[in-house]
């Protein structure tokens, strides 16, 4: 039988961190979130909030269950708080010193039977393994963004992830009531693999002039049927986000067509990352975002 998750835990309290807890509440899963910063613990529970709010008056879920939802998540500023999850879910920054990091620190605090994953978007699951000292026991779970509306979940395991561990996983998602695709140990997984080149091709287009921002969004979204344009989509990702696993694919893959491009550098070197700075392809800052270029 699967480990059963009955308490979860995240460090990172970021977008993804905010919504993995969202969807794990309204599951009837407590949840436990971590942050380095504290301020990003108190936005978290207002996003969260929020956007249950949001739901609640497009009649996706109740007064009661928003209610009930909020009442099972719970914040801590140590690994310690942890200690009483039957899974934590690492979704820090997407750079791999900071999450190896956060593995050494955190296992320390845990108890050896709990299971720990990671959210990452590109890093090698087995390379973060390592730095724990529960490979087996060690898994990704990677959420799209935003967690509380994306159906799917890729699920990756490590070289030596357990058979249990993964059933665990499978277990914890379908309780969430979401889809599974398993991906392979490669470079920035299934998902990642195909969007970000496209969303890098898309930032070379506006580089080489092809097109302005406008153009670019609109040819995709009426002219591939894509919901969102790939600047709109690349700025709601993230950019550092971004670049990370665009470097991810250049160095895991030494493959030319997977360099980053220079104008998605010169973005995230300038602090606009995208909606969450409030400035990236477009600028957020007014009643309607407005192209940058
Ligand atoms: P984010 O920048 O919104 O949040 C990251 C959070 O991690 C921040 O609140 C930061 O304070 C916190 N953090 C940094 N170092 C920490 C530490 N040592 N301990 C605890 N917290 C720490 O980023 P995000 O978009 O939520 O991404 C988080 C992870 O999820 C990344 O690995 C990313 O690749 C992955 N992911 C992102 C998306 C996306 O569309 N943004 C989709 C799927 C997966």
């Amino acid at each position: 039988m699967a480990q059963s998750i009955r308490k979860i835990g995240i460090v990172g309290a970021g977008q993804m961190g905010s919504g993995i807890a969202h969807v794990c509440a309204l599951a009837g899963i407590p949840v436990v979130l971590n942050d380095i910063a504290p301020q990003r613990l108190k936005d978290a529970l207002a996003t969260i909030n929020g956007n249950m709010a949001r739901q609640v008056s497009k009649k996706r879920i109740t007064e009661e269950q928003k209610a009930a939802g909020l009442k099972l998540i719970s914040t801590v500023e140590s690994y310690d708080g942890l200690a009483e999850c039957d899974l934590v879910i690492e979704a820090a920054t997407e750079k791999e010193e900071v999450k190896r990091r956060i593995f050494t620190d955190l296992c320390a605090s845990l108890p050896p039977e709990t299971i720990v994953a990671s959210n990452t978007s590109s890093i090698s699951i087995t390379r973060l393994a390592a730095s724990t000292d529960r490979p087996e026991k060690f898994i990704g779970i990677h959420f799209m963004n935003p967690v509380p509306l994306m159906e799917l979940v890729e699920l990756i395991r490590g070289i030596a992830t357990a058979d249990a561990t993964f059933e665990a996983a499978k277990t914890f998602v379908a309780k969430l009531g979401k889809q599974i695709a398993v991906s392979e140990d490669f470079p920035a997984f299934i998902v990642n693999r195909i969007l970000l080149p496209m969303i890098n091709e898309a930032i070379y287009t506006l580089y080489e002039g092809v097109g302005n921002v406008e153009a670019i969004d609109k040819a995709m979204r009426l002219g591939a049927h894509h919901p969102m344009g790939p600047l709109e989509l690349a700025d709601f990702i993230g950019l550092d986000t971004c670049l990370s696993i665009m470097q991810v694919l250049h160095e895991g893959l030494a493959d030319s067509k997977y360099r980053p491009c220079p104008l998605l550098v010169k973005y995230v070197e300038a602090g606009w990352l995208g909606k969450k700075t409030q400035r990236g392809f477009y600028d957020y800052r007014g009643e309607k975002p407005v192209p940058t270029r």
